[in-house]
């Protein structure tokens, strides 16, 4: 397995387009440049912005972000430092604590922390470490694939707001242009408008100050240990808090929703919402709830069914990320899987040797993640289910059931050294079934799920 910085690749002479700069399309953007691939990312926001709340990356995303020479460093004291998360019901009553020494002991340090300044990290490491080029301000608007080439059409906003439109080509497309995916409607040949999942999340993050100075909450600070991080599960709620060394505060609550996304799904909502559904639960969630500065994010969660694919059909895009699949947010693997997909098509396009190969290595990308994929977005489905069921009584007799997996085909997993691997025997399948239908070389790379860890409790 390689842990170290790769030493500079031998250029590629592969031209890789990317857009989006999300985790996504910035993983793939690294992870292209250190195998030696020329990279081009779009972004269509013409400045950065810090937005966003609390982004959780499992020990599978922290393994790689430390291949990154000064970028584990930088993300370390930005993170949430709990050694525990405590699970309870609605009503306060504890039902277990869960220990991380153990799985970080086995699989290393994972990262929790704000998502805009895990971002900047990325996105400074990538921008001025590595000198890729990323242009901000160019939207893309139209995708386009031949058997020789892949382009897009951007439409570019310079500073003074002029707009003007060009086309870029290269040899391949990646397109990490998150769950609104334009490059979808290319790669499945419609538009594929993404589900409301019957459920949202209230999120806020603030300075913790109040919390830490009110005699019910102050415990988030006081703990030596490190940060707090508690879970308090009810009827088809779940409602999560944690402290951050840095004098923040992050909660997330999530409920039931069937609100229509067709036109905006992240909003604004006042605490009072919040409080509607969370009558009568433990008051230290009221008393934090008491302590939130308006307004609140209401994240409408949209899901789909997984896409019948996730490359184009000619195999010069690739769809990644939330563009390809997006993860329900108890699965806590979202982000982890992008950069996933990320690394496995660095590696890819590296393994199928020069540009006129390229198409082999979309495919090889798909066959190698979708299994994998599918079953780590069902691990969200079934935590879900898990804590949004109703009994509290039947859950205060088996406190155990309400463990949260952590299993070791999903964290243990190294993307680098499983493309490295298995790259020559999924093309090998290819070569034999075509490009067309990849559903051998697909199951070829179905996960063992039978490597499952539980870690010891409290
Ligand atoms: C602004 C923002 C805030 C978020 N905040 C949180 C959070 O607080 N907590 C959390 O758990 N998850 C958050 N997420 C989602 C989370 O980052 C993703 O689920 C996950 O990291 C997967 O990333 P991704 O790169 O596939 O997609 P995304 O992170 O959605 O990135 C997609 C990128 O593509 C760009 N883009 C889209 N269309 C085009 C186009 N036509 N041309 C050029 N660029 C385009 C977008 O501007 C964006 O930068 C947020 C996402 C965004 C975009």
């Amino acid at each position: 397995m390689t842990t170290d910085p790769l030493p500079t690749a031998p250029k590629t002479g592969i031209r890789v387009i990317v857009v989006g700069t999300g985790f996504g399309g910035l993983s793939a953007a690294i992870e292209c440049h250190r195998q030696g691939h020329t990279v081009t990312v779009l972004e269509k926001f013409p400045v950065r912005k810090e937005l966003g709340d609390i982004i959780s990356f499992g020990q599978n995303a922290s393994r790689i972000f430390r291949r990154w020479p000064g970028v584990a460093s930088k993300i370390e004291p930005l993170s949430h430092r709990a050694n525990s998360l405590q699970i309870k019901t609605c009503d306060g009553h504890h039902l277990l604590t869960q220990r991380w020494e153990e799985e970080n002991k086995k699989w290393g340090k994972r990262y929790d922390g704000h998502r805009g300044e895990l971002h900047g990290v990325m996105l400074a490491h990538a921008e001025q470490d590595l000198g890729i080029d990323i242009r901000l301000g160019h939207r893309v608007v139209q995708y386009y694939e031949t058997a020789e080439g892949a382009a897009v059409d951007v439409e570019i906003t310079n500073e003074a707001g002029q707009k003007d439109t060009k086309r870029i080509e290269g040899d391949v497309v990646l397109a990490a242009d998150g769950v609104r995916s334009l490059g979808r409607t290319l790669v499945l040949g419609h538009e594929d408008k993404p589900l409301a999942s019957g459920y949202a999340v209230y999120r806020a993050w603030f300075d913790g100050s109040a919390i830490a100075n009110d005699p019910l909450t102050s415990f988030f600070y006081d703990n030596p240990d490190g940060d707090q991080h508690i879970c308090w599960i009810g009827p088809d709620v779940h409602f999560i808090a944690a402290s951050l060394k840095k004098g923040s505060f992050s909660w997330v609550c999530t409920h039931k929703d069937v609100a229509d996304i067709d036109e905006s799904w992240q909003l604004e909502a006042p605490v009072a919402d919040a409080r509607k559904v969370l009558v009568g639960w433990d008051p230290v969630v009221q008393r934090i709830l008491d302590l939130t500065p308006e307004p609140l994010i209401d994240w409408k969660l949209v899901y789909r069914d997984p896409l019948p694919t996730w490359t184009s059909p000619l195999r010069r895009i690739a769809l990644l990320g939330d563009a390809a699949h997006p993860f329900l947010p108890t699965s806590i693997q979202g982000a982890s899987q992008a950069v996933e997909d990320g690394v496995t098509l660095g590696v890819a396009l590296k393994k199928c040797g020069s540009p006129a190969n390229v198409q082999e290595a979309i495919a090889a990308f798909e066959c190698l993640r979708y299994e994998r994929v599918r079953a780590a977005q069902k691990t969200g489905e079934t935590t879900r289910d898990t804590w949004h069921q109703a009994d509290m009584e039947a859950i205060k007799a088996n406190p155990e059931s309400m463990r949260l997996r952590r299993e070791a085909w999903v964290l243990g997993h190294d993307a680098e050294a499983y493309a490295e691997e298995h790259y020559d025997a999924t093309v090998a399948v290819l070569r034999r079934t075509g490009l067309q239908d990849l559903t051998e070389a697909r199951k070829l790379n179905v996960p063992d799920m039978s490597d499952t860890v539980r870690v010891s409790n409290e």
